[in-house]
């Protein structure tokens, strides 16, 4: 009997699905369904760089329908709003209801900015990352920019905004109390540090907030401000949270190293959107890359009966390489830092050879 594979979200990983079965062919006797609202996927690693003018705006699109296309898989541009895992059945915003056998995740999350600050016009939060895209694009040179989040997203947009392709602008640098790149290395905090007191980006080691229409940095007032960009990670959808799916504290859907939900064995996801149960694993896209072709594998296991047994190891450290904005970018590999010209070279050769891949995949015929 046919059996229905439903992939929700058009991430990091889902795309490797569909190049998987463009490959392979889809798994023997089922049905294959991919669920997602954008008919393209935006690479955030070159958001930066478009920001500075490196890169042009659509250079960082995947074709994801063009992949759904060559795959023979169905595409249902919608997105999901309920999920009963028991019934397996998702609903869609568009009042769509999709039984499905089997299913993968990879919707990322959302953002919390509005939820952690405080609403705010002024305020644009980098998810979903189309939508920053465009806000921004819309904007006219800025005086005055607020950066709230010291990860390694918040690092990169300072530095982008300080060097905007628009117009350059006054940036403060709201890291949150436990200050810039939590989790990294002293040498590569330092290096950072260094960078934006040299490009006169001001840092603020406090909590960003909203009050009484005021952006804040614990107590003082970063007013006049013009933008407010929340890049303070991504809160777990609601209707995961209300699924029953077995869930992480935050409300991330809890996966198992095959990237199998422990609640409901039918069920696979990865990316932003999946918490692992058996290690932490940052919500980074190049987790989401890697957990791909491992759900590619266990998806096809699974529909032939079998046990899914592709696992995913991160290794102990993971490259980033922060865009500095000038021409120049910061890499971090766990104890080891460098930067320069090349290592900018090094991150744009890696990102278009990932876009590239997907580029070629799309167009071959
Ligand atoms: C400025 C910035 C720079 C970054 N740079 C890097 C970097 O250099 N390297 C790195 O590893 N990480 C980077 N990250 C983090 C990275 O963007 C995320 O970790 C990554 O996008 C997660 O991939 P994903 O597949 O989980 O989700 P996403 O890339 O967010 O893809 C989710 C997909 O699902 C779709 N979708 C969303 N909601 C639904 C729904 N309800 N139903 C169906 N479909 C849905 C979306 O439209 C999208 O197509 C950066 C983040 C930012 C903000």
């Amino acid at each position: 009997m046919t059996q229905t594979l439903l992939l929700v979200g058009g991430g990091h990983a889902h795309v490797a699905v569909l190049a998987d079965w463009i490959a392979r062919g889809v798994p023997a006797d089922a049905r294959t369904v991919l669920l997602t609202p954008q008919p393209t996927l935006r690479y955030s690693g070159m958001v930066p760089g478009w920001i500075v003018g490196q890169h042009g705006r659509d250079q960082a699109l995947v074709d994801v329908a063009a992949l759904a296309q060559r795959a023979g898989v169905e595409l249902i541009l919608d997105s999901c709003t309920g999920l009963d895992p028991d019934a397996r059945r998702v609903r869609t915003a568009g009042g769509e209801e999709i039984a499905f056998d089997f299913a993968s995740f990879d919707t990322g999350g959302e953002g919390r900015g509005a939820a952690l600050l405080g609403d705010n016009p002024r305020l644009i939060d980098v998810r979903p990352i189309g939508a920053f895209v465009d806000r921004l694009a819309a904007l006219p040179a800025l005086a005055h920019v607020v950066v709230a989040g010291g990860g390694a997203g918040g690092v990169e947009l300072a530095f982008a905004l300080r060097n905007r392709a628009a117009g350059q602008a006054q940036v403060t640098l709201v890291t949150g109390r436990s200050g810039l790149l939590p989790g990294f290395a002293p040498a590569v905090q330092r290096r950072v540090a260094a960078a934006l007191v040299r490009q006169q980006i001001a840092m603020q080691v406090d909590d960003a907030r909203i009050a009484e229409g005021e952006i804040m940095a614990g107590a003082r007032s970063l007013e006049p401000t013009d933008a407010i960009i929340a890049a303070l990670g991504s809160a777990a959808p609601r209707w995961v949270r209300e699924s029953g799916l077995a869930v992480d504290d935050a409300g991330f859907i809890s996966v198992n190293q095959h990237h199998q939900s422990p609640s409901h064995p039918h069920i696979f996801a990865a990316g932003d959107v999946a918490a692992r149960t058996d290690r932490a694993l940052a919500h980074s896209g190049v987790h989401a890359v890697f957990a791909g072709p491992v759900i590619a594998a266990n998806l096809r296991a699974v529909l032939a009966g079998e046990a899914p047994l592709a696992s995913y190891h991160p290794r102990a450290h993971s490259l980033y390489l922060m865009n500095t904005g000038d021409g120049s970018a910061i890499a971090s590999y766990g104890p080891f830092t460098a930067q320069g010209r090349w290592v900018l070279r090094l991150k744009h050769w890696i990102d278009r050879l990932w876009i590239e891949k997907y580029a070629a995949l799309a167009k071959e015929s």
